[in-house]
């Protein structure tokens, strides 16, 4: 199968969720194994036991490996202020700029050094050999394709649909509830709502793509 807008992998954690879109689609099982291709070479993402192993030449078991990457911390500094200090602190510049640095700036629009701590504040590694790319429990791919699944989940009898209909911040009065799923800082017509918590940090926007640090 072909996926024309890059490969989604349908991943829940929740067990009513998985019943609920199993009604609709028969799932092909798949395990989301991500492979980075760095300059030092390919390896398993997120990082795993066999990824520190791989990267380090070392054939630690899973306390050795904690032990070690916790000796890459960079130890002059404090409290992070920012992602990339959070991540030095904790991984080491090694580690940091051959995984973390590059995505991060993809994925955020701007330097780690601009972002705040709290993005990585929990350590996005792992010390097992569990190389999926998503922690959730329930994976796979409509065999069918997903415009079939919610083609299917659309076809409910208090569900219309109006299509190229724009909605407009206005309309909301109109409704009892508004679930908007398009991009928030146009529902917001692009005005500073949020002041971003650390001022140190400026606002820069984030794509729609899969990440593990829980954002
Ligand atoms: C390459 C790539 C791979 C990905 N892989 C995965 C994956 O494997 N698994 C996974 O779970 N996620 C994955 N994602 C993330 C996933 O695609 C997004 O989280 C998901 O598409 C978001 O869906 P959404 O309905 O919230 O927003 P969108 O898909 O952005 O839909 C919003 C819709 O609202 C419409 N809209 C906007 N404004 C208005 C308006 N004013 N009036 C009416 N309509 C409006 C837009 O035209 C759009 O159709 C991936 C993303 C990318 C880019």
């Amino acid at each position: 199968m072909i996926h024309q807008c890059g490969p989604h992998i349908f991943n829940t954690d929740r067990r009513d969720v998985w019943k609920y879109v199993k009604r609709f689609a028969q799932f092909r099982p798949f395990v989301n194994r991500v492979k980075a291709h760095t300059n030092r070479g390919i390896f398993s993402l997120p990082i795993n036991l066999h990824t520190i192993n791989q990267f380090f030449g070392k054939s630690f078991n899973p306390t050795e490996a904690r032990e070690f990457v916790a000796s890459l911390g960079e130890k002059s500094i404090g409290e992070p202020v920012s992602f990339e200090e959070q991540a030095l602190k904790f991984l080491g510049r090694e580690l940091y700029e051959t995984f973390f640095y590059g995505y991060a700036k993809k994925q955020w629009g701007c330097e780690p050094s601009e972002l705040p701590a709290s993005l990585l504040k929990r350590l996005p590694i792992r010390f097992s050999y569990d190389d999926s790319y998503y922690n959730t429990r329930f994976q796979g791919i409509p065999a069918q394709g997903y415009s079939e699944m919610v083609r299917r989940i659309l076809e409910h009898e208090r569900i219309s649909i109006r299509l190229n209909a724009r909605y407009e911040r206005s309309d909301g009065h109109k409704f009892d509830h508004v679930f908007h799923t398009g991009p928030l800082d146009a529902f917001l017509e692009f005005k500073p709502t949020i002041a971003p918590r650390n001022k140190r940090v400026r606002p820069c926007s984030q794509p729609a793509l899969p990440n593990e640090y829980g954002t």
